[in-house]
């Protein structure tokens, strides 16, 4: 099977970095001269808006997808999939930066976890592959596993054609290879249609049992629940600019602020900096998860204007039996945050 084009979107990092903006076009130009993708640019994919045009072309690509964010690969999956841009998640190969070459393999969540995972739903056959544009600095690394993966999808094109009926006729083919409106090719979309930053939690399902120690824990309205009592991001505009609180009670590790500086909630894989196995929050007097939670939420509240509730409103409690655990990286920058 010959001639499925994969898609690929590079998603603009947030202000004008030169060195971020000339790796965008140096790929983007490389990959314009690929004959097996279709590339094109939008605006952080993070900021951007159900109505954005960047966002309504994400969601208009019926086939293989390849996003290339500054974003941890599971951020930017989550993203996609709370914007209703969903597919199974594809393997990338991208070797590591030169200087994370020793870190620990990362780890899934424990077996028990993942059984009570809620798991994504309604997720299509294709594939979605995430690549963190921060993990190498030459645009041809990146232009080398668009190619590998643009090989691994044309394989699977033929698996897909025989799964839907064996050998499909010439009209049906050519719906497929090229769907309607499926590339208006906004690549001057984010120039055109500008974005603000924004701020909100994004959950992942492959962690989240529906606890909801996230919707008792915050108290700006941010979380709800959907027709199947399955726990979402509901006013996303509502969450506290900067503010991660709920991110440090969700006992799954499953709610990520892609633009945190700590690692662990910007969204890198659980485990990551698990080598790291001094507790460095106690060393340096740092509260603990919890209480550090309980703290930011309250100066959202007097910034708000109200009072603020210390640890009597929302604390978790299903889970009281389980330590609220955050990754050793993450209590290290905060442990350090705290010297500052
Ligand atoms: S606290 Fe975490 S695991 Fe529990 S419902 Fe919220 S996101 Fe899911
Ligand atoms: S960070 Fe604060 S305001 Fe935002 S969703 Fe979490 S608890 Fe609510």
């Amino acid at each position: 099977m010959a001639g499925k084009k994969v898609t690929v979107v590079i998603s603009q990092g947030q202000g004008k970095n030169p060195t971020k903006r000339q790796l965008e076009e140096d790929l983007a130009a490389a990959l314009i001269m690929e004959p097996d993708c279709d590339v094109s640019i939008i605006p952080h994919l993070y900021d951007l808006t159900p109505d954005h045009t960047g966002l309504l072309f994400l969601k208009s690509i019926p086939g293989d997808l390849v996003i290339a964010a500054w974003l941890f690969p599971r951020a930017a999956r989550w993203v996609l999939d709370r914007n209703g841009v969903k597919g199974q998640p594809g393997v990338s190969l991208l070797p590591a930066a030169d200087d994370e070459e020793d870190a620990a393999e990362p780890e899934d969540a424990p077996a028990d976890a993942q059984a009570r995972a809620l798991g994504a739903w309604d997720v299509p056959h294709r594939k979605i592959y995430c690549l963190d544009l921060r993990q190498q600095a030459d645009y041809r690394v990146y232009r080398d596993e668009v190619r590998r993966i643009s090989r691994e999808c044309s394989v699977q094109t033929v698996d897909l054609m025989s799964w839907i009926q064996g050998s499909p006729q010439a009209a049906q083919l050519e719906r497929y290879l090229h769907p309607q409106g499926a590339n208006p090719a906004p690549a001057a979309a984010a120039e055109e249609d500008p974005v603000r930053r924004r701020w909100y939690p994004v959950i992942d399902y492959s962690r989240c049992t529906n606890c909801m120690e996230c919707i008792d824990f915050c108290l700006f309205g941010v979380y709800g629940v959907d027709s199947v009592d399955r726990i979402l991001v509901e006013q996303q505009d509502n969450c506290k600019k900067g503010c991660p609180a709920c991110s440090r009670v969700c006992p799954e590790n499953a709610i990520i602020f892609p633009e945190h500086k700590t690692a662990a909630i910007a969204g890198a894989d659980v485990g990551t900096a698990a080598g790291l196995k001094i507790d460095l929050s106690k060393l340096f007097g740092a509260p603990s998860a919890l209480e550090q939670a309980v703290l930011e939420r309250d100066v959202e509240l007097v910034a708000d204007g109200r009072d603020a509730v210390g640890a009597t409103v929302g604390v978790p409690k299903r889970q009281a039996h389980k330590p609220v655990t955050r990754d050793a990286l993450d209590e290290l920058i905060d442990g350090l945050d705290q010297l500052s």
